[in-house]
């Protein structure tokens, strides 16, 4: 064994009672540092001959590295939708790297039993059936991807063709009719061979980001053979809902394969106020909710779900004498039967990604996260209020759950809200938008740390931006 290998596996205890001093020490401080510090990260290097030891790499990392990294797992990063890590959810990941288990066959089974138990404990979060079987993946544009390739299957189903088979040629022209899509549904799309072309939008509802159903009946009716709808619930920019019970209501009528995007706005349905927003979601044939946003799981973390797991396996089967038997190709494999993991997701080696989910919903259980959800949505609310009633400020959308779109009163240009969202930089991360043909910058609020303090400390930087912006 290389000398500073053994050196550190004689010292193990001793270096990760060291790491873990480091890592409690930054989750301490990560009130005081600056949400994004200022100057540039440092200039890659090669890689030096000799090696340093656990202990040199952790002093070297703290030294180059750590300043300039952002505070993304604190309170007023609130760029994008950024959770942030429970304290249960970072132990389970420390043991997710600790035991390093790749357990995706019956081979080797307990790992993908756990995964399971999880996926049955997020169903239940979110008022799921059964019906939809859940598999995890790296984040809510893998889950969309996956949705849209079983999809892809279901309207070879109907065509009578296997596009896992015989190539996406097979089904000629694609269409996917969606209201306001994130923009990982055309990169789905483009992953998966039906081009970013197959999007055709659909008109929303006026002043609104939720898709307009009679628009979207009109648009079914055009379409000469079964089509894939997306649905969105919670958009980034206004968090808006499409009616996912009305939507569902119209395969009574026109064939489609149903996908709902509830990356976030899937926390809805754990806040007994605003689960109306998230209501038929089970309705859905594949759903996609993100786990690394409003579960406060480290990345990279998302769940996906589906009512026909037979045509996943169709599409993910992974054949190896090898590994575990795989469902048999053909139309009816493993429905009814569970199929090992390595036949149901784009990856075949993965971590134990459940883990981190299993232990912050086992220690907080659906009350807990039900808290998370109601204080994130009260601190949007309030920071809300207080942007309406900032002179220089204007709300571009009422606050419908944990999203804060907002625009300066006057000459709104991408280059003043650049510049105001670095005068803020230090104390809160916010980021660009466009809405409604606006520049804007959008607070999200999905981190289980923020409180009304950090709210406070929002508005207190945004004055004085504000009078310096003039
Ligand atoms: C964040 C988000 C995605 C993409 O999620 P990643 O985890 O970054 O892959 C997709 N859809 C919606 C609605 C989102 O908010």
């Amino acid at each position: 064994m290389h000398p500073q290998l053994r050196s550190d596996l004689e010292l193990l205890p001793q270096l990760l009672e060291e790491a873990r001093q480091h890592a409690a020490a930054f989750l301490t401080g990560l009130d005081g540092r600056p949400v994004l510090p200022e100057g540039e990260p440092p200039a890659p290097v090669p890689l030096p001959e000799p090696g340093i030891g656990l202990r040199g790499a952790l002093a070297e990392f703290t030294a180059r590295w750590e300043g300039s990294l952002s505070g993304s797992a604190g309170p007023r990063y609130l760029g994008f939708v950024t959770g942030g890590v429970t304290p249960a959810a970072l132990a389970g990941d420390w043991l997710t790297a600790t035991l390093d288990q790749n357990s995706n066959s019956s081979l080797d089974p307990a790992g993908q039993q756990l995964e399971r138990e999880t996926v049955g404990w997020l169903r239940a979060c979110f008022g799921l059936s059964a019906a939809q079987h859940g598999t995890l993946v790296s984040g809510a544009t893998m889950s969309n991807t996956v949705g849209l390739a079983i999809a892809r299957e279901w309207l070879g189903e109907r065509l009578g063709v296997s596009p896992a088979e015989d190539g996406v040629a097979a089904l000629g022209r694609v269409r996917v009719l969606s209201g306001a899509a994130h923009s990982s549904i055309a990169k789905g799309l483009s992953i998966l061979g039906l081009g970013r072309g197959a999007l055709l939008p659909v008109a929303t509802l006026p002043g609104r980001e939720a898709v307009d159903v009679a628009a979207l009946e009109r648009e079914l009716a055009r379409q000469p053979g079964p089509c894939v709808v997306v649905a969105n619930a919670g958009t980034v920019n206004t968090v808006d809902f499409d009616d996912l019970r009305a939507i569902a209501a119209l395969r009574e009528r026109h064939d489609f394969w149903l996908h709902v995007d509830a990356a976030f706005g899937a926390f809805a349905a754990l806040s007994p106020a605003h689960a109306h927003l998230v209501d038929g979601l089970d309705l859905a044939d594949s759903i996609c909710v993100d786990l690394h946003k409003w579960l406060n799981v480290p990345y990279d973390s998302a769940v996906q779900f589906s009512r026909r797991q037979d045509l996943q396996a169709r599409v993910f089967r992974n054949s190896a004498a090898y590994l575990s038997p795989s469902p048999a190709a053909g139309p009816g494999v493993a429905r009814g039967a569970e199929p090992d993991l390595v036949h149901l997701t784009p990856e075949n080696s993965h971590r134990l990604r459940a883990l981190a989910a299993w232990f912050t919903l086992r220690a907080y259980g659906r009350a807990g996260h039900q808290e998370i959800v109601e204080r994130c949505v009260a601190g949007a609310r309030a920071l809300g209020e207080a942007v309406a009633g900032l002179a220089g400020l204007r709300l571009l959308a009422p606050v419908r759950l944990n999203v804060v779109c907002f625009t300066l009163a006057e000459r709104p240009t991408e280059q003043r809200l650049a510049a105001l969202a670095r005068a803020v930089g230090q104390e809160v991360f916010l980021t660009p938008t466009v809405y409604q043909e606006v520049p804007a910058l959008r607070a999200a609020f999905s981190n289980w740390r923020t409180t009304e303090d950090d709210v406070r400390r929002v508005v207190d930087a945004l004055e004085p931006a504000l009078a310096k912006a003039g």
